[in-house]
């Protein structure tokens, strides 16, 4: 082979559990709905789209939204396991193949012959209608099995940008089950899960978990040192803008108030388990209404907008006492978050687990962020991994 097939991905949903036990939830409750993390893989011509989680109508809108493409564009359904969650309404995709690994396919004949409750649960829709996946399901990406979660749980692995990556499905619920080397409590062989997850460690660049967004599997642990934590709180089509949630000890800062109502609620929710209340400082790009969306919802925090931006609001007559409301925003060693200016750009620059991390507005230099090493650019609806 040689020299490495380059292929491309998308996440199309950015997952969450309906029980997370690093927010001391419980395992015996649910506490909201679950949603997996859906992603579009394209090689070359050739459209993939791995775990579908959400209805068809759902599903096509955001590739719509993120990929320009339809329901009939989907060459391939991967599901990394048999679980529902993971293969919602695959039948409905005209175009598809249906595609599980070969170990997967068996734990359904397992399943059905055992019966019982979780027959009962989850052997429903197009389950029987999956055929095992060749190894190489296309000629960039491989199916690698990740025994755990289920014992046929297999991930996609490919290259991208220079870096490898695995969708890994269930056997990696999130990075926070990653990063404590932790499989989900109904796990069916929790020491093969660990052995998966130490391959994925030593193996792969990235990981798109089962449910959660991306991660790089070099980030150091979060403990106690001063290192911040990061969740994107929405995916979003061109002309819109990421809302990003950082914590820094107690402090839970968001940068880009660019969401709404039940929309902020469940996002910050659905990233760390907080409540809109528990957000101590907002910082605001922008000063327009898109880019200070629902801040008052967000009662116990302080508003910040750069600096630049606060003094031309000042000097506004017609923005009226609205800057009073804003603070202009400072690093502090409890809260090392850097608000640059480059060119018309204001950009938030932190570091977290040794990656440098960039938050723009509008459309800012790549080139001057590459330079200054940063490693992963948010800008608009658009997340870079640039080096
Ligand atoms: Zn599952």
């Amino acid at each position: 082979m040689g020299i490495a097939h380059e292929v491309e991905w998308k996440q199309l949903t950015l997952g969450h559990l309906s029980r997370n036990k690093f927010w001391g939830e419980d395992p015996d409750t649910q506490y909201h709905s679950v949603v997996a993390s859906s992603t579009l893989v394209r090689d070359g011509d050739i459209n993939i789209l791995v775990d579908p989680t959400l209805p068809v109508d759902e599903m096509e809108n955001r590739l719509q939204r993120y990929c320009g493409l339809g329901r009939n564009d989907i060459d391939i359904i991967f599901a990394t396991h048999f679980h529902t969650d993971h293969r919602l309404e695959a039948e409905k995709y005209p175009n598809a193949k249906l595609y599980m690994s070969a170990e997967s396919i068996q734990d359904v004949a397992e399943l059905r012959k055992e019966g019982g409750a979780f027959a009962q649960i989850f052997l429903n829709g197009a389950v029987f209608d999956f055929e095992a996946a060749p190894r190489q399901l296309s000629p960039g990406v491989e199916v690698h099995p990740l025994p755990g979660h289920t014992l046929g749980l297999s991930g996609l692995v490919f290259t991208s940008g220079g870096k490898k990556v695995l969708l890994a499905g269930d056997t990696i619920m999130n990075a926070e089950f990653y990063h404590a080397r932790e499989g989900y409590f109904i796990d069916a062989n929790q020491e093969k899960t660990a052995v998966s997850m130490e391959w994925a460690a030593k193996n792969v660049d990235i990981i798109v978990p089962g449910h959660g967004d991306w991660f790089f599997t070099s980030d150091q642990a979060t403990g106690g040192e001063k290192t911040l934590q990061w969740r994107k709180l929405n995916l979003c089509a061109s002309g819109e803008e990421t809302a990003v949630l950082v914590q820094a000890g107690n402090e839970n800062i968001l940068i880009n108030s660019t969401l709404r109502g039940h929309l902020l609620r469940d996002a910050i929710y659905d990233a760390k388990g907080l409540e809109p209340s528990a957000i101590t400082r907002v910082i605001c790009l922008k000063s327009d209404p898109q880019h200070t969306l629902d801040v008052p919802i967000m009662k116990n925090a302080q508003l910040y907008l750069p600096k630049r931006t606060l003094e031309a609001e000042k000097q506004s007559t017609e923005n009226g006492p609205r800057h009073l409301a804003f603070n202009a925003w400072e690093k502090t060693p409890e809260m090392p978050i850097d608000l640059i200016e480059i060119g018309s750009s204001s950009v938030c620059v932190f570091n977290s687990g040794g990656k440098k991390i960039a938050v723009s507005s509008d459309h800012c230099d790549e080139q001057a962020l590459i330079n200054m090493g940063v490693h992963v650019s948010i800008m608009g609806a658009d997340t870079r991994i640039l080096q």
